[in-house]
């Protein structure tokens, strides 16, 4: 069995597990957009992230996972914030790429955050400038463990 087939199979797994679609918001907050296009190609038919469930959301208030790209600039730290608070809990962030974590090639610029977690707290970080595709959806396999983790915390 492939690594990807193994994906695959654990993405199913967790999606049936948890009963529903996990729903999902991406947030650029300054990217480049190379680290969009790789999550916009674990859509696209080849990786069809949709087909177990996986779903883009229009608005932060539907979402169970926030998938956020880019440096944090200074235009968008503000917005990056209210979006994690219109997101109802449990949820759950994945920061995908190298600048969320440190800021990539914007690492010297006066204009940006990085990282994300001295903003909001952060579950999951994803390297790569961009990640595969496949890094991205293993992103969604992690942050959907730890969602389904707050979940049973919270029926406890
Ligand atoms: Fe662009 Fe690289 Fe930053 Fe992704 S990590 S937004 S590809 S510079």
């Amino acid at each position: 069995m492939s690594e990807r087939e193994i994906l695959e199979k654990r993405i199913s797994k967790l999606c049936k597990y948890l009963g529903r679609s996990p729903w999902v918001f991406h947030v650029n907050s300054g990217s480049c957009n190379g680290c969009d296009i790789e999550i916009i190609a674990a859509l696209t038919p080849r990786y069809d992230a949709e087909r177990f469930g996986i779903k883009l959301v229009g608005t932060p208030r539907h979402a169970d996972i926030l998938l956020v790209t880019g440096p944090i600039t200074d235009q968008s730290l503000e917005r990056v914030k209210l979006i994690y608070e219109q997101t109802p809990d449990p949820k759950v962030v994945v920061a995908i790429g190298a600048c969320p974590t440190g800021g990539s090639v914007f690492f010297e610029s006066p204009f940006t955050n990085a990282p994300l977690d001295r903003h909001i707290p952060v579950d999951v970080f994803i390297p790569g400038c961009p990640p595969r595709p496949e890094a991205v959806l293993y992103g969604v396999v992690l942050g959907l463990e730890k969602f389904i983790k707050k979940i049973e915390g919270e029926k406890k």
